[in-house]
């Protein structure tokens, strides 16, 4: 569990916005940067390569699947 007091002073190191705590499973979430930071043995993994990507389902963006044009 981590403390309210460092929940305070922490921030996104990508966007420095505020950060949501999830316990179910652990983790600090950016709501901006759609990342899931990871939260190991109490002390969180502020680092952006080290956080989870929150894919929204619905959000159709750009990916290399269905992209049929061929380069050359
Ligand atoms: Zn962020």
């Amino acid at each position: 569990m981590i403390s309210q007091e460092l929940l305070g002073i922490l921030v996104c190191p990508a966007c420095k916005g505020d950060l949501q705590y999830e316990q179910e499973p652990e983790r600090l979430i950016c709501r901006a940067c759609q990342l899931a930071y990871q939260v190991k043995d109490d002390i969180p993994i502020m680092l952006a390569e080290e956080a989870e990507h929150l894919k929204e389902p619905r959000e159709g963006q750009a990916g290399p699947e269905g992209d049929a044009a061929g380069d050359s």
